[in-house]
């Protein structure tokens, strides 16, 4: 799952609040353009965003009033958003609502060879002279042997 994103163009927000008597519920539509590294090889991907945000928001005070009986806090902020009433930044709401849309798994393309572990050389572009073959954790100990690691 990606924990960050470059933003390529801008994110745009817009909505309603459905005001309760305890809590809101923001409404709304996520717009933009995003670029996340691929997992393997590190090329930018490129995402287009247009989501729809349908989350609940509470202020501190109001905690109590919605909290369930027996649900500790951080079964709560599953549900729920915490703000208190100076606090107004929604940035990381809309930018986890984001990261929730994304693919657990990016890659740019299906079958990216992503980067050789010893040289760092892009696979998708050329191949490297490191040794490829990956040692059987079952004889990695052998390995060490022949290195005269193991006492
Ligand atoms: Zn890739
Ligand atoms: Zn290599």
């Amino acid at each position: 799952m990606p924990t960050s994103f470059r933003i390529t163009e801008p994110i745009k927000a817009e909505g309603i609040f459905r005001v309760s008597q305890f809590d809101m519920q923001m409404l709304g539509r996520v717009t933009g353009q995003i670029q996340v590294p691929c997992d393997r090889c590190l090329k930018p991907v490129t995402f287009d965003v247009d989501l729809d945000i349908d989350e609940k928001l509470v202020y501190s005070l109001d905690v109590p009033n919605v909290k369930k009986p027996g649900e500790d806090i951080g079964d709560l902020e599953e549900r729920y958003w915490i703000y208190d009433k100076t606090d107004y930044d929604f940035e990381p709401l809309i930018v986890d609502a984001i990261l929730q849309s994304l693919p657990v798994t990016i890659v740019c393309q299906e079958d990216c060879k992503g980067l050789c572990p010893k040289c760092g050389q892009n696979l998708n572009l050329a191949s490297c002279q490191c040794e490829t073959i990956e040692i059987d954790p079952r004889w990695a100990k052998l390995a060490q042997l022949r290195d005269g690691e193991v006492e």
